[in-house]
């Protein structure tokens, strides 16, 4: 897609929840999973909660916590039904876990979907696969990965001296994930970047927020854009100070200077993207004024 174009015709919003968008080479949902609130002490690590709060009063944002979205793409064609990730699951906090009733609203059922591509092995990308009692949601999906987020969960030595997290923290989210790679272990196909995953979809590894996180170009005919996943946590702050990061990024000055690099390139080629935590239903570009960098809802 080009800035001026819509996107690409026939909008219809079977429910609430659910965005419905036509393609050239196949259908997009967007579903959301529903929002969660973070502390804001997530955001920003180092900086005087002061001046966390009036960059974004700046903005006129005067919610005192991070609600963060979870904007879910599902392609549909004739022979496959493909998601990007999963949401929060039936264990999710309040707010969240809603994908598999929007799902359902719009007509998919659990067995239809094919393929689940994770763009990184966060919890709340991959948590909607499992359900309470540790059954797959999507039976016959087959579920994708970077080889590079497998091996670094994997590796019970894995570097978490770049993060700013708590290592304690980071080591129980190890175990979790590992405990969720047994869980699939029948479905996972790992991936490397060099080769489209399907025709219409190649991802991009920008490592940072984890070692194997990677956005996706997406194509229908002559019409782009890019999964960016989660270079982008909320739609103020990282524009404004990407540097800020937060603590969820394992390698906090790589996912700074990937999301500073992409700022560059996206506000230079004006791209439409999508972002996963970005706000409701995803969509956007960037633009660059006064050395500042923000992002325009589309
Ligand atoms: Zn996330």
């Amino acid at each position: 897609m080009t800035k001026n174009s819509e996107i690409s015709a026939i909008k219809t919003n079977p429910v609430p929840g659910v965005k419905s968008y036509h393609f050239e080479s196949f259908n997009l949902l967007v579903i959301t999973d529903g929002d969660v609130e973070y502390d804001n002490g997530c955001f920003a690590p180092g900086i005087p909660p002061a001046e966390l709060k009036q960059l974004r009063e700046n903005h006129n944002n005067l919610t005192a916590h991070f609600m963060l979205p979870h904007n879910i793409m599902v392609f549909t064609s004739p022979d496959k039904t493909i998601m990007i990730d999963a949401g929060n699951g039936d264990k999710a906090r309040p707010g969240a876990g809603k994908l598999a009733g929007n799902l359902y609203a719009a007509g998919i059922k659990p067995a239809d979907l094919t393929d689940i591509i994770l763009t990184h092995a966060h919890p709340d990308h991959f948590s909607g696969l499992i359900s309470h009692s540790g059954q797959l949601v999507f039976p016959n999906a087959k579920i994708h990965l970077h080889q590079k987020e497998f091996d670094f969960w994997q590796d019970d030595h894995a570097d978490f001296s770049k993060s700013k997290s708590l290592l304690s923290s980071l080591q129980s989210l190890q175990q979790e994930i590992q405990f969720f790679f047994t869980q699939i272990s029948g479905k996972l196909q790992l991936f490397n970047t060099d080769e489209p995953l399907f025709d219409f979809l190649q991802p991009i590894l920008t490592p940072g927020h984890t070692p194997g996180h990677c956005m996706f170009t997406i194509i229908s005919g002559n019409e782009k854009f890019i999964h960016m996943a989660d270079i982008f946590h909320d739609e103020i702050v990282l524009f404004a100070k990407p540097e800020w990061g937060t603590v969820f990024d394992i390698d906090f000055d790589l996912a700074a200077r990937t999301r500073q690099s992409i700022l560059k390139e996206f506000a230079t080629s004006k791209q439409r993207v999508f972002g996963y935590h970005l706000p409701w239903p995803g969509f956007g570009h960037i633009e660059k004024h006064n050395d500042a960098f923000t992002w325009v809802v589309e």
